[in-house]
C-alpha cells in the first residue's frame, strides 16, 4: 500500500516535537538519548606542562585559554545544547582530553562551530587553536593544514526517509536530488564517482536533514557517525542504508608548520587511548548508536611538514 506523503509543514512540526522530546525530558533532566554527562570521563590537566617549540601552544597560554573548532549540530559527534551552549559529542570530548594534556583546565576550553568549508581557513587566521569536528585526514587537505591523528575512522554513508524505495548505495543516485556539506569529502566524492546525482551543498548538515524531511532532496550523503545520529533523533522518518563507501579518517587539525603541537597532539592521543579515556569517552558518546567500540586507528606521526 502507499503510504501518504506528509505535506512539508507537518513533518517539519513532527520533527520540532521529535527533537524535542528527545533533547529535554522534563526540565532539568538529562536528554533521552545523547551523552550521559555523569558517564564521562574527567581528563587529568598536566599543570606541569610546556611546549615552547608551538606557537599556538604559546599563543593560548598568554591568552588564558584554548579556542578549539567544532561542530555544532551533529548529534553523537559535535551537539552544542540551545538552552545551556554546553558543547557534547565525541568530537568534543576528544577535544577536552587533548585540552587536559595540553595543560588547560576544562573552564580555560572554548568552543567555536566552524563549518566544513571554514576549517582550514579558521586555522590558518589563527581563528582557533585546533579543530576537532569529524574532519577528514587527507593529502589535499594537509597541504594547507597539519593533522594530529587520526584517532576513528568513519565511512561515506546515505541518509534517506524511511519509506524510501528505491536508494539502497550510491549506485541509485542518478536523477537523485543528493544533498552534503560544502567542503566536505563526501560531497567531492559524489561529485567525482556518481555525476549523474543532482547534488544540493549547504553550510552544514543539519540543513539537509530538514530538507530530506520536507521532500527538497530525496538523499543526504556524509560520514556514517553523522547520518546515524540524525537517524537517531527521528528513526519513524529516517534511516541509514547501505555500506559505507568511502575512508574518512579523523584528524585532529593544527596550523600547518606547528609540529610541536600535532606531535604533542599524537602523544596525547595515544595516552589517552591507552589509559581507557578514548573507550569511556566513545562509550558515552558515539557508542550510544549501537556501533561497539572498535580498536582505534594506528596514530600516523607524520615527519615534519
Ligand atoms: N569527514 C568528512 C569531511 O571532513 C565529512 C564530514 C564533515 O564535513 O565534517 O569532509
Amino acid at each position: 500500500m502507499q503510504r501518504t506523503h506528509r505535506t512539508p509543514a507537518l513533518l517539519a512540526l513532527l520533527l520540532a516535537v521529535a527533537v524535542a522530546l528527545a533533547g529535554c525530558g522534563k526540565e532539568g533532566s538529562p536528554p533521552v538519548k545523547g551523552p550521559r554527562p555523569d558517564q564521562l570521563p574527567v581528563y587529568q590537566v598536566r599543570s606541569d606542562f610546556t611546549l615552547p617549540d608551538s606557537p599556538t601552544w604559546e599563543r593560548a597560554k598568554k591568552r588564558g585559554r584554548l579556542i578549539v573548532g567544532v561542530k555544532e549540530d551533529q548529534p553523537y559527534m559535535g551537539e552544542k545544547d540551545p538552552a545551556t551552549g554546553r558543547y557534547s559529542g565525541f568530537d568534543v570530548e576528544i577535544a577536552r582530553m587533548m585540552a587536559a594534556s595540553l595543560g588547560f583546565d576544562p573552564n580555560r576550553v572554548e568552543f567555536r562551530t566552524i563549518a566544513s568549508a571554514n576549517r582550514e581557513t579558521a586555522l590558518q587566521n589563527g581563528q582557533i587553536d585546533y579543530y576537532v569536528g569529524t574532519y577528514t585526514i587527507n593529502d589535499n587537505r594537509k597541504k594547507l593544514v597539519g593533522f594530529a591523528g587520526p584517532y576513528y575512522q568513519a565511512g561515506q554513508s546515505l541518509l534517506v526517509r524511511a519509506d524510501e524505495k528505491d536508494i539502497h548505495g550510491p549506485q541509485d543516485l542518478a536523477g537523485k536530488r543528493v544533498c552534503s556539506a560544502a567542503g566536505s569529502t563526501p560531497y567531492q566524492r559524489i561529485q567525482k564517482n556518481y555525476p549523474k546525482a543532482e547534488l544540493v551543498a549547504y553550510d552544514t548538515y543539519s540543513v539537509c536533514v530538514d530538507n530530506l524531511l520536507t521532500y527538497q532532496v530525496d538523499a543526504v550523503t556524509t560520514d556514517d557517525t553523522i547520518l546515524l545520529g540524525y537517524a537517531a533523533k527521528v528513526p519513524d522518518e529516517l534511516k541509514v542504508v547501505g555500506k559505507p563507501f568511502s575512508k574518512e579518517p579523523y584528524g585532529i587539525g593544527v596550523p600547518r608548520g606547528d609540529n610541536a603541537l600535532r606531535l604533542a597532539l599524537d602523544d596525547a592521543l595515544a595516552a589517552h587511548e591507552k589509559n581507557g579515556d578514548w573507550k569511556k569517552a566513545y562509550d558515552a558518546t558515539l557508542g550510544l548508536s549501537g556501533v561497539p567500540a572498535p580498536k582505534p586507528p594506528a596514530i600516523d606521526r607524520y615527519p615534519s611538514d
